[in-house]
């Protein structure tokens, strides 16, 4: 449809970043286009409208900025998962694996209550090892984790079909080989 394919002009692809061989898409071009901003968040929520969401939950750094407008456009309160080490309060955190090595990341033990309904949040889903990750931790925490939303799918990763795999209504905008 013309919507999407006006958002997916608005994303900004850079060759070789950050290694040789991979094709980033950047997604700063669409925030800093006003009308391609909302279009994703107005779209990203769409099927939300209406219920009831408790929690946004974004995932560091992009998915803060992408769950700060959902949050609000749905009325509903923030929880960032961050890298290891930020947050200042208690946390519970999770290993997941990265394409060499592994990473760390965190939230807040008392981020939400027992039961709350929470959107996951990012800009981008590839492998899906992040948001499994992300998942876990909400699920952890005793979030009812309700969907998964994200602008960009790199289908041929198979994120999306994981995140599917967990019971997880999975809403993505924008699809690149
Ligand atoms: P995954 O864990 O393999 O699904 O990778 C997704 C994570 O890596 C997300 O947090 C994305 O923000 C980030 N990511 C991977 N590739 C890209 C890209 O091309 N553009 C922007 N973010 C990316």
């Amino acid at each position: 449809p013309r919507t999407r394919s006006a958002l997916k002009d608005a994303i900004r692809t850079i060759p070789d970043y950050p290694k040789p061989g991979i094709l980033f898409r950047d997604i700063t071009t669409l925030l800093g286009d006003a009308r391609a901003f909302r279009r994703a968040v107005d779209e990203l929520v769409h099927p939300f409208a209406g219920g009831r969401i408790d929690q946004v939950a974004g995932i560091e750094a992009r998915g803060f900025i992408l769950g700060g407008a959902i949050a609000h456009q749905l009325s509903s309160g923030f929880v960032p998962i961050r890298k290891k080490g930020k947050l200042p309060h208690t946390t519970v955190s999770i290993a997941y694996a990265l394409e060499y090595g592994t990473d760390e990341m965190e939230i807040h033990s008392d981020a939400v209550k027992p039961g709350d309904r929470v959107i996951l949040v990012d800009d981008l889903i590839a492998t899906g090892g992040t948001a499994t990750a992300a998942v876990e931790l909400l699920r952890r925490i005793g979030a009812e984790v309700v969907a998964a939303c994200f602008v960009i799918d790199l289908p041929e990763l198979g994120g999306a079909d994981r995140l599917r795999a967990l019971d997880l209504p999975v809403r993505t905008l924008i699809e690149f080989e």
